[in-house]
């Protein structure tokens, strides 16, 4: 066996020899190195005996071998590679196996959450929702059911004018500043008390384990507060106010949710006083409640069926002692009701937005009316009307052109009708009410701010809107009777109006002493009743018939069939 062979090799070849097998391979070490060696048996042929047959080989004797040896680092490298991917693999299935078990236990977990916490909170405000204030009002209820000494109360939050502020301003300012309002009231609540949001601008508070009533009364009072400094949203302030009903447990309860509805009632009648106020429910307030939502109802045919009347209340100039103009002024007679005070139906006319309607017909009315006295009793000068427009006229864009389409159709003398617009109504809405106002400006009609001074009696809002008449409210003049606030408030107001150059109309003129002081102070116009009430067309037609320009008063002593309004009551 020639020498060109190593050992393995010479292993292999006798393995080969001995005919076990044609062919041998095997792991190797080689100079530190692995490696497969593998060694395939040679035979001779037909061929190779021609030549080495003289050499004794036959046909078909092992002739040798030939071998190759094959480095295996950079497999085995690789095959640690793949064992080691392999691995990795496993343990990242195994991770995001686990993970995902995990994950989806903690989404099942936040879902439930969600859920609950839907169920539960306002997804707006983040406050309790209608259901939870259920929930602690019923336990707090079986609690003061046990100890008759345990008082709490539930009062009933309702922002004034919101409908306004989202009509005008949008949705998107209108939830900026339910939220903002929601962390107001957390902050000023105690910690033990519970407020939620029913819905809209509603929200309800249940006070807990107070002293009584006072306590429950000082917290909404506080609350009302704060209503005096703006809310701000987006940079922009707002100013609105709010109207809070409260109840008390009483014995008579048998079901907590009853106060909810009675703390709701007392806030409507908390309303219908005007901005900003607090009732406090009393049972007989159940027929009022019904009352509302009959006036509410009816309202709607009101017109339709004459039922609605506009009476006119003097302007008097002083200097000329003479009646300078009126003041239309809406009246109703309900078939069963009797005569329903507009301090009673207007406000809810506003929140239905039947007013829009009615606003309408009164200025038609007036236009008409007025227009027909001046051609008969002062064609010259011409009387002026004055017309209230309520805010929620005002936010409406086209209210210009449907007073353009009075005017052409009443033919009234544009510079004679005064439109009065109350402090309040401009309040929280601006942006829009300023483009509609300044429509009516331009197209030479006189505004006039009404009840000056009831208000928050802003400066910013007189000279934005460049007013004609400042009318000072008649609680002001009612208060004048001794040097007190109300004098000094109504000079000022005077020396204020004169600076803007606008004119001044004193309303609630009751007293001749009343009468002299202002006269004392040169204020131009007055109204009230120590001249006359608000009269029907007839009362009115009598007095211009009697060239009575003065004292109606007198008039209607002469005159008893003269109709005149129920005195107001309370
Ligand atoms: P206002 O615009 O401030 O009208 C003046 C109110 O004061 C009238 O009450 C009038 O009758 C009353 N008044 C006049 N002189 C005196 C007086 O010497 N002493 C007292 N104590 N009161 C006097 P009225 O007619 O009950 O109207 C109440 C309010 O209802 C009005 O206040 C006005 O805000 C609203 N209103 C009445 N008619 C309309 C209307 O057609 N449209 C709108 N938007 N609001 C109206
Ligand atoms: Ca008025
Ligand atoms: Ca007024």
């Amino acid at each position: 066996m020639p020498e060109l062979y190593d050992k393995w090799q010479l292993k292999a070849l006798s393995l080969f020899e001995s005919g076990k097998t044609d062919d041998v391979y095997e792991q190797q070490t080689i100079n530190g190195q692995p490696y497969l060696r593998y060694m395939k048996a040679m035979y001779m042929t037909k061929g190779c005996v021609k030549c080495h047959g003289i050499l004794g080989y036959k046909n078909g004797d092992l002739r040798g071998g030939v071998s190759v040896s094959i480095p295996l680092a950079p497999y085995l490298a690789a095959a640690k590679d793949t064992g080691r991917s392999i691995l990795i693999t496993h343990i990242a299935v195994w991770i995001i196996g686990l993970f995902t078990i995990f994950y989806m236990a903690y989404k099942t977990k936040q879902m439930l959450t969600q859920i609950a916490y839907k169920a539960l909170f306002d997804e707006l405000t983040h406050l309790p929702n209608i259901s939870l204030f259920k929930n602690r009002l019923k336990q707090v209820f079986k609690q003061a059911k046990r100890d008759q000494n345990y008082k709490f109360a539930v009062c009933f939050l309702d922002l004034d004018r919101f409908k306004n502020i989202n009509d005008s301003r949008g949705h998107r300012v209108g939830d900026k500043l339910l939220r903002a309002l929601a962390r107001r009231l957390n902050k000023l609540l105690r910690p033990g008390d519970t407020i939620a949001r029913m819905g809209g601008d509603e929200f309800t508070l249940l006070l807990e384990d107070i002293e009584g009533l006072e306590e429950a009364i000082t917290v909404s009072e506080r609350i009302l507060d704060s209503f005096k400094k703006p809310f701000d949203v987006d940079g922009d302030e707002i100013f609105t106010d709010a109207s809070i009903g409260i109840c008390m447990i009483l014995d008579h309860y048998k079901h907590s949710d009853d106060m909810i509805r009675d703390a709701d009632i007392a806030m409507y009648r908390a309303k219908s006083l005007g901005k900003g106020q607090i009732y406090v429910f009393n049972p007989e307030m159940h027929a009022f409640a019904i009352e509302t939502m009959k006036i509410e109802n009816d309202l709607r045919s009101a017109i339709e069926k004459q039922q609605m009347e506009v009476y006119y209340q003097p302007v008097i100039d002083l200097q000329k002692q003479s009646i300078e103009g009126f003041e239309a002024l809406l009246r109703w007679q309900h078939p069963t009701l009797g005569f329903v005070s507009p301090e009673r139906f207007i406000p809810i006319s506003e929140h239905t937005g039947q007013i829009k309607e009615l606003g309408l017909w009164v200025l038609e009315q007036a236009c008409h009316q007025v227009r027909e006295w001046s051609l008969q009793f002062n064609p010259d000068q011409e009387f002026s009307i004055a017309v209230n427009l309520s805010g929620v006229q005002l936010v409406d864009e086209n209210l210009h052109t449907k007073i353009e389409a009075i005017i052409s159709k009443t033919r009234m003398t544009r510079n004679k009708l005064n439109l009065e617009v109350t402090e309040t109504a401009l309040i929280g809405y601006i942006d829009r009410v300023n483009k509609v106002i300044r429509k009516i400006r331009e197209s030479g009609i006189s505004l006039s701010i009404d009840d000056f001074g009831k208000g928050y009696c802003s400066l910013t809002y007189l000279q934005e809107f460049d007013f004609d008449i400042l009318k000072i409210d008649k609680d002001f003049i009612q208060d004048m009777g001794s040097e007190g606030k109300g004098l000094q408030l109504v000079r000022t107001l005077m020396l204020l109006a004169r600076d803007l150059k606008m004119n001044i109309v004193a309303e609630g003129v009751e007293t001749e002493e009343q009468l002299n002081r202002l006269k004392a102070m040169k204020c131009p116009f007055i109204q009230g009743y120590y001249f006359s009430r608000p009269l029907p067309v007839e009362g009115i037609y009598q007095l211009l018939k009697a060239g009575c320009h003065y004292d109606t008063n007198k008039l209607l002593q002469n005159n008893p069939q003269i109709q005149v309004e129920t005195p107001k009551t309370g």
